[in-house]
């Protein structure tokens, strides 16, 4: 494939400094991944992931004990939080408690120290707390969804996006199903952000009822998937690009190339473990154009994606 070539996009991994306490802990028994071998996957990602989750707001899933354990789904700083993580104030709840940010990958380790098995991220910045720079479409297939159904939902939600005049990146989500993004210049406020994306997955809702819903109650109905928009919503999240998840098999949310998609990459197809060949082997960052390919909300928007 023309996509690959033999020396790889990644260079040598940033070193960390982040000190682990029980290395050996076993976070996924079934894979043998250790929380010393989750530090290491995140310092082989780093230099592709950090984009996506320095300088915001992260809500973080901690299972203590690994994926077989109890867990946590925690928004707040905790106590004896590690001195590489950044507590941060939310602008509009100056009282309330801190949120957690990361600038660095010792700030990374430190998240993998506290038994953070998923990482997920606001879709703005703390430069830019209020205006959005992404937009997440979440497919979500109910029971009985073909994966090429999934696969057509995703092309759908890129051309309509693309209507609006936007640039749609598409990741697997390391569950179930998949995450189309679309990089904004952070211009228009979360209200305006979420009424788009409801008015994308209402009118794809509309326009495909046997395929798709766009509200969670309807999306109960087996057969359909729920083009969740509701990602795009002040405080909401969504798992970040090369985050793992606290599931069997320690599969990733992997960002991949548009013509990547097919019935043998499922949504849980990457793993921690096959993704550093993964990398070392793409002659290009799928997703390196990202950033550079943001633009403004138009007002009009929301009328060309219906
Ligand atoms: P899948 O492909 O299996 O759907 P997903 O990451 O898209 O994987 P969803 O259930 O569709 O999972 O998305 C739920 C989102 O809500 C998560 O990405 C996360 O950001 C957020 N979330 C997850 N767990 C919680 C929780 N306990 N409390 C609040 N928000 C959560
Ligand atoms: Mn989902
Ligand atoms: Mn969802």
């Amino acid at each position: 494939r023309e996509t690959r070539k033999k020396a790889g996009t990644m260079a040598a991994a940033p070193r960390r400094t982040v000190k682990l306490t029980h290395p050996d802990r076993l976070y996924w028994p079934q894979q043998g991944v250790t929380k010393e071998g989750l530090a290491d996957y995140y310092a082989e990602v780093w230099r592709v992931m950090a984009p996506f989750v320095v300088g915001r707001p992260l809500a973080l899933l901690r299972c203590p004990d690994g994926i077989e354990g109890p867990r946590f789904f925690q928004k707040h700083a905790w106590k004896g939080v590690n001195e590489h993580i950044l507590q941060v104030s939310d602008p509009k709840d100056r009282n309330g408690e801190p949120l957690i940010a990361i600038e660095d990958l010792d700030g990374l380790v430190g998240l993998v120290q506290a038994a953070v098995l998923e990482i997920h991220p606001w879709g703005s910045t703390l430069a830019d707390w209020e205006r959005p720079d992404m937009i997440t479409m979440d497919l979500d297939p109910g029971d009985d969804v073909a994966w090429s159904e999934v696969i057509a939902a995703a092309e759908q939600v890129k051309e309509r996006l693309k209507q609006a005049g936007l640039a749609a990146f598409v990741k697997t989500s390391g569950g179930k199903g998949l995450h189309v993004v679309a990089p904004l210049k952070p211009k228009a406020g979360w209200p305006k952000v979420k009424a788009f994306a409801k008015v994308l997955a209402d009118a794809m809702a509309a326009d495909s009822p046997d395929r798709f819903v766009s509200t969670i109650t309807k999306a109960k109905r087996h057969g359909k998937i729920l083009i969740d928009y509701l990602r795009n919503q002040r405080g909401s999240t969504a798992v970040a690009p090369y985050s793992t998840r606290a599931r069997p098999g320690a599969a990733v949310s992997m960002p991949i190339a548009w013509e990547e998609l097919a019935p043998a990459i499922g949504p849980a197809y990457f793993t921690v473990t096959n993704t550093p060949t993964r990398l070392s082997a793409l002659a290009a960052d799928p997703w390196a154009r990202f950033r550079e390919a943001a633009v403004p909300l138009e007002a009009r928007a929301a009328r060309k994606a219906a």
